[in-house]
């Protein structure tokens, strides 16, 4: 059984910007929560960003942009969160460290959690390819991640480890 790290809107804990979750209902994700120790975690809200809040999104960039200091988390509102999002990526990787996590899967789209699409940064729903900062964190860090949207992929890659 692996220890899997799951974003916590996910699971049903209403942690997302404006208040709600994203809990998938699929034989897949079933499949995941049934069988493996999942450890909750939500990046934003570890790092001290309230419930509801301004949704914010990177600008002029992606997560590793971020990371190396060549990009910014701003809400819609202009106020800078980069160090808040920086901070949700580190506290993911520690937790990742204490627990011996290998496998996450993150909420896709997201500006922390998103690993193969994020919100473009302008606010319109409109995405562009690349993962948020918590991801970015993760993947420098050879956790490997997959979105609500993966988990059959997280499972060839489980099999393939047994
Ligand atoms: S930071 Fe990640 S876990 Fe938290 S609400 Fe956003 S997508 Fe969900």
């Amino acid at each position: 059984m692996a220890k899997i790290l799951v974003s916590a809107c996910l699971l049903g804990c209403k942690v997302r910007y404006n208040g709600s979750d994203l809990k998938p209902s699929n034989n897949d994700f079933n499949w995941l929560i049934k069988n493996h120790e999942i450890v909750s975690f939500c990046p934003e809200v570890s790092a001290g960003l309230a419930i509801p809040r301004v949704p914010a999104e990177i600008q002029c960039g992606v997560g590793q942009d971020v990371l190396s200091g060549n990009a910014n988390v701003l809400n819609s509102d202009g106020l800078n969160l980069t160090d808040k999002f920086l901070l949700g990526a580190q506290l993911a990787l520690q937790k990742c460290k204490q627990e011996n996590i290998e496998f996450a899967v993150l909420t896709e789209y997201s500006p922390s959690c998103g690993s193969n699409s994020i919100y473009n940064g302008d606010f319109s729903a409109k995405k562009k390819v690349g993962n948020g900062v918590t991801t970015a964190m993760l993947k420098k860090h050879n956790v490997q991640v997959y979105s609500q949207h993966q988990v059959h992929l997280l499972q060839l890659a489980l099999n393939k480890e047994c």
